[in-house]
């Protein structure tokens, strides 16, 4: 009997047509899994996050009609939302939609779960259609906002689809801001901020480089920056005190320089300028002002309850076109030691 039904011609074709329906579902899987590990590869090829963001709305655009989407990155810290990322297939420069409620994304990240709001169902303009948490469980990394679509809704496929994307740009997110975490750290001085020793000698290589490019004899300035008797002064006020003393340079430094101008914390209690484009004339200028600032700079020293301040011997010099970068440091280095040798508090220019 079993033999017969096996047999009708009627089951068979049945049975085939299930067969191509379930190699046609198959064949749409596998399909759905390569765009899916295509995407994964290219959210992780690279560790700038506005390249993710872009990635990220690709692979969006890829799969559903969007007018505008946006990825926005969440810092912990200040509890801010910067957008990284703006897709509007209707302008050239797209921009994000006017009157969001960034507000609305804390909350969504807060909750963690996906907002979905169908085209039809929204009650104002600005409304989100569709808000993805970019989030793990240790992180809340941002999130991924469709503003508009062309189409009357997003299919439960393609929100499973949209939910597989947020794991894949989560993880791609947080893979780029460790990078940039580790690679602000190895060039960054940790007590005052800024530049450490090994970075500031690849900066001084480069502008060397750049120079010898250059037709024109452009040149650059180099300070090097020594507090004046800092043993002491540790002695007397202790060193977390000599630390903040420090860290107040530096914001002196910072206060008194262009964003151009490179400060590196080159040892100790010793830091090292780099001013693009300089003239002797120039670089002396700014020193004096450097110096005269430290001086005149008070900090409160709770211990003694007396404001106190330090002063700072500074070698100038100026990078000439026969100099490595050993021997311009060589001559500021000697310039230090003479205004330190002749007084201190003072600037030298050789
Ligand atoms: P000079 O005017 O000749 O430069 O005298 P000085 O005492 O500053 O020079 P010296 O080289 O003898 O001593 C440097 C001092 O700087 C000793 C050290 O404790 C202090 N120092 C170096 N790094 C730090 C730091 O990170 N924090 C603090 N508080 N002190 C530091
Ligand atoms: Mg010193
Ligand atoms: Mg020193």
């Amino acid at each position: 009997m079993s033999s017969d039904r096996r047999n009708d011609p009627e089951n068979t074709s049945i049975l085939l047509e299930r067969i191509q329906t379930l190699e046609s579902q198959l064949e749409e899987i596998r399909l759905q899994t390569n765009v899916l590990l295509d995407i994964a590869r290219t959210l992780n090829a690279s560790l700038d996050p506005r390249v993710i963001a872009a990635n990220i709305i690709s692979a969006i655009a890829s799969l559903i009609s969007i007018d505008q989407a946006s990825v926005c990155l969440y810092n912990e810290k200040t509890q801010d939302f910067e957008v990284i990322g703006v897709f509007d297939s209707r302008t050239i420069y797209p921009q994000m939609p006017p009157n969001l409620d960034l507000s609305f994304l804390a909350r969504v990240l807060s909750e963690g779960v996906t907002y979905y709001c169908s085209p039809g169902n929204r009650t104002q303009d600005w409304e989100w259609i569709c808000c993805l948490p970019l989030q793990n469980a240790q992180h809340k990394t941002g999130t991924i906002n469709i503003h508009a679509i062309r189409q009357a809704e997003i299919t439960p496929e393609q929100m499973q689809f949209l939910e597989t994307v947020a794991g894949h740009a989560t993880s791609a997110l947080e893979n780029a801001l460790l990078y940039a975490i580790v690679e602000r750290e190895s060039i960054t001085d940790g007590l005052t901020g800024v530049y450490n020793h090994r970075y500031f000698q690849k900066r001084l290589h480069e502008y060397i480089s750049l120079c010898q490019r250059h037709k024109r004899s452009v040149t650059f300035g180099l300070l090097m920056i020594d507090v004046d008797n800092f043993k002491q002064f540790n002695d007397r006020f202790g060193h977390q005190f000599g630390d903040t003393v420090l860290q107040i340079i530096v914001r002196e430094l910072r206060n008194n320089l262009r964003e151009e101008d490179l400060i590196a914390r080159y040892g100790g209690e010793e830091f090292a300028i780099l001013i693009p484009e300089a003239t002797q004339k120039i670089v002396l200028f700014i020193s004096e002002k450097i110096r005269e600032v430290v001086e005149k700079t008070q900090v409160y020293n709770q211990i003694t309850g007396m404001n106190v301040s330090v002063t700072v011997s500074i070698g100038v010099t100026l990078w000439r076109s026969t100099d490595t970068p050993a021997s311009v440091i060589m001559r500021a280095d000697h310039a230090l030691y003479e205004a330190k040798t002749t007084g201190r508090n003072q600037s030298i220019f050789r």
